[in-house]
Protein backbone atom coordinates (compact mmCIF):
# COMPACT_ATOMS: atom_id res chain seq x y z
CA UNK A 1 0.00 0.00 0.00
CA UNK A 2 1.50 3.30 -0.65
CA UNK A 3 -1.01 5.51 0.68
CA UNK A 4 -4.15 5.42 2.61
CA UNK A 5 -7.03 8.07 3.20
CA UNK A 6 -7.88 8.43 6.83
CA UNK A 7 -11.57 9.02 7.61
CA UNK A 8 -10.22 12.37 9.13
CA UNK A 9 -9.44 13.63 5.44
CA UNK A 10 -5.73 12.82 5.84
CA UNK A 11 -3.85 10.62 3.42
CA UNK A 12 -1.53 8.17 5.48
CA UNK A 13 1.60 8.00 3.40
CA UNK A 14 3.81 4.66 3.07
CA UNK A 15 6.37 5.71 0.29
CA UNK A 16 9.69 5.07 2.06
CA UNK A 17 11.52 3.42 5.17
CA UNK A 18 11.42 3.63 8.59
CA UNK A 19 8.50 5.38 8.89
CA UNK A 20 7.28 6.65 12.89
CA UNK A 21 4.27 5.86 12.48
CA UNK A 22 3.92 2.75 10.94
CA UNK A 23 4.58 -0.36 12.91
CA UNK A 24 4.11 -4.52 12.62
CA UNK A 25 2.05 -6.53 14.76
CA UNK A 26 2.61 -10.17 15.14
CA UNK A 27 -0.06 -12.29 16.49
CA UNK A 28 0.59 -14.54 19.23
CA UNK A 29 -0.19 -17.51 17.87
CA UNK A 30 2.08 -17.22 15.09
CA UNK A 31 5.14 -16.27 17.53
CA UNK A 32 5.87 -19.45 18.56
CA UNK A 33 6.08 -20.93 14.62
CA UNK A 34 8.83 -18.13 13.95
CA UNK A 35 10.92 -19.40 17.23
CA UNK A 36 10.99 -22.80 16.30
CA UNK A 37 11.79 -22.15 12.53
CA UNK A 38 14.81 -19.55 13.78
CA UNK A 39 15.99 -22.20 16.12
CA UNK A 40 15.75 -24.74 13.20
CA UNK A 41 17.41 -22.52 10.75
CA UNK A 42 20.44 -21.78 13.74
CA UNK A 43 20.71 -25.38 14.63
CA UNK A 44 21.12 -26.29 11.06
CA UNK A 45 24.89 -27.21 9.61
CA UNK A 46 23.65 -26.01 6.13
CA UNK A 47 26.22 -24.23 4.47
CA UNK A 48 23.49 -21.46 3.54
CA UNK A 49 22.27 -20.89 6.93
CA UNK A 50 22.86 -17.07 6.60
CA UNK A 51 20.61 -16.33 3.43
CA UNK A 52 18.09 -18.75 4.77
CA UNK A 53 17.80 -16.92 8.37
CA UNK A 54 17.45 -13.56 5.91
CA UNK A 55 14.76 -15.09 3.46
CA UNK A 56 13.34 -16.44 7.05
CA UNK A 57 13.13 -12.27 8.40
CA UNK A 58 11.87 -11.23 5.20
CA UNK A 59 9.17 -13.65 4.74
CA UNK A 60 7.56 -12.76 7.96
CA UNK A 61 4.08 -12.36 7.54
CA UNK A 62 2.85 -9.83 10.20
CA UNK A 63 -0.13 -7.38 10.33
CA UNK A 64 0.82 -3.43 9.27
CA UNK A 65 -0.23 -0.94 11.25
CA UNK A 66 -0.59 2.89 10.63
CA UNK A 67 -1.68 5.83 13.12
CA UNK A 68 -2.84 9.20 11.44
CA UNK A 69 -0.82 11.59 12.75
CA UNK A 70 -3.41 14.06 12.86
CA UNK A 71 -6.18 12.16 14.84
CA UNK A 72 -4.58 9.33 16.37
CA UNK A 73 -6.89 6.95 14.79
CA UNK A 74 -5.20 3.49 14.40
CA UNK A 75 -5.44 1.28 11.20
CA UNK A 76 -4.77 -2.71 10.90
CA UNK A 77 -4.18 -4.70 8.08
CA UNK A 78 -6.89 -7.19 7.86
CA UNK A 79 -7.49 -10.09 5.09
CA UNK A 80 -9.26 -7.77 2.33
CA UNK A 81 -9.51 -4.58 4.10
CA UNK A 82 -7.87 -2.11 7.13
CA UNK A 83 -9.89 -1.78 9.97
CA UNK A 84 -10.04 1.37 11.54
CA UNK A 85 -10.16 1.68 15.45
CA UNK A 86 -10.75 5.16 17.41
CA UNK A 87 -8.26 6.65 20.24
CA UNK A 88 -10.06 6.94 23.45
CA UNK A 89 -9.16 9.42 26.64
CA UNK A 90 -6.24 10.55 24.92
CA UNK A 91 -4.04 12.30 22.08
CA UNK A 92 -0.91 9.45 22.11
CA UNK A 93 -0.33 10.47 18.05
CA UNK A 94 3.06 8.59 18.45
CA UNK A 95 2.31 5.61 19.46
CA UNK A 96 4.09 3.43 16.61
CA UNK A 97 7.51 5.62 16.97
CA UNK A 98 10.60 3.55 17.73
CA UNK A 99 10.86 2.21 21.73
CA UNK A 100 14.09 4.57 21.89
CA UNK A 101 11.70 7.82 21.03
CA UNK A 102 13.39 10.72 20.53
CA UNK A 103 16.58 8.85 20.85
CA UNK A 104 16.72 6.77 17.47
CA UNK A 105 19.32 7.15 15.60
CA UNK A 106 18.23 7.32 11.44
CA UNK A 107 19.65 7.12 8.38
CA UNK A 108 20.98 9.51 5.16
CA UNK A 109 21.26 8.52 1.82
CA UNK A 110 21.89 10.12 -1.73
CA UNK A 111 22.49 8.81 -5.20
CA UNK A 112 22.87 10.90 -8.53
CA UNK A 113 23.23 8.43 -11.44
CA UNK A 114 23.93 10.03 -15.44
CA UNK A 115 21.43 8.08 -16.61
CA UNK A 116 18.15 8.31 -15.08
CA UNK A 117 15.23 6.09 -15.07
CA UNK A 118 11.75 6.00 -16.88
CA UNK A 119 10.21 6.32 -13.67
CA UNK A 120 12.34 9.13 -12.36
CA UNK A 121 12.05 12.45 -12.33
CA UNK A 122 15.10 13.48 -11.13
CA UNK A 123 18.68 12.15 -11.42
CA UNK A 124 19.71 12.76 -8.23
CA UNK A 125 18.36 12.98 -4.62
CA UNK A 126 19.19 13.09 -1.20
CA UNK A 127 16.86 11.61 1.35
CA UNK A 128 17.27 11.42 5.40
CA UNK A 129 15.24 8.98 7.46
CA UNK A 130 15.52 10.58 10.83
CA UNK A 131 13.94 12.23 14.22
CA UNK A 132 15.05 16.30 12.99
CA UNK A 133 13.06 17.77 10.15
CA UNK A 134 14.92 17.98 7.41
CA UNK A 135 13.71 18.57 3.48
CA UNK A 136 14.92 16.25 0.67
CA UNK A 137 16.56 17.17 -1.96
CA UNK A 138 15.79 16.21 -5.45
CA UNK A 139 18.06 17.49 -8.45
CA UNK A 140 19.40 16.43 -11.64
CA UNK A 141 22.70 18.78 -10.82
CA UNK A 142 25.56 16.15 -9.27
CA UNK A 143 26.85 18.87 -7.22
CA UNK A 144 24.37 19.75 -6.01
CA UNK A 145 23.33 16.36 -4.67
CA UNK A 146 26.85 16.15 -3.33
CA UNK A 147 27.08 19.00 -1.85
CA UNK A 148 23.93 18.83 0.10
CA UNK A 149 24.62 15.38 1.44
CA UNK A 150 27.96 16.85 2.97
CA UNK A 151 25.81 19.57 4.29
CA UNK A 152 23.03 17.96 5.76
CA UNK A 153 25.35 14.52 7.26
CA UNK A 154 27.68 17.86 8.69
CA UNK A 155 24.26 18.95 10.48
CA UNK A 156 22.94 15.20 11.19
CA UNK A 157 25.75 14.56 12.73
CA UNK A 158 25.97 17.41 14.99
CA UNK A 159 22.61 17.11 16.45
CA UNK A 160 23.53 13.57 16.95
CA UNK A 161 20.43 11.52 15.32
CA UNK A 162 21.82 9.65 12.52
CA UNK A 163 23.78 6.29 12.74
CA UNK A 164 24.48 5.69 8.86
CA UNK A 165 24.75 8.03 5.31
CA UNK A 166 25.92 6.49 1.74
CA UNK A 167 26.65 8.93 -1.31
CA UNK A 168 26.39 7.07 -4.03
CA UNK A 169 27.09 8.35 -7.66
CA UNK A 170 26.65 6.41 -10.81
CA UNK A 171 25.70 3.43 -8.73
CA UNK A 172 29.25 3.51 -6.94
CA UNK A 173 29.93 4.06 -3.16
CA UNK A 174 31.70 7.44 -2.86
CA UNK A 175 31.46 7.96 1.15
CA UNK A 176 30.14 6.17 3.53
CA UNK A 177 29.24 7.18 7.53
CA UNK A 178 29.04 4.29 9.90
CA UNK A 179 28.51 5.02 13.78
CA UNK A 180 26.20 2.31 14.89
ZN1 LIG B 1 -6.96 10.89 10.71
Amino acid sequence: MSWLKCRCGNIIRDNSDYIDYKGHIMPDQDEGDYFDRAEEIIKSDNPDKNSLMFDFLCEINDKIIYQCTECGRLYIEGEEQYYCFMPENHDNKNILKSVHGEKWKGFLHAEWNEKKYEWQEYKGYVCANVNYPCESIHSDDRQEIIDGYYRLLDELKQVGVIRYATLRINEKLIHEWNNS
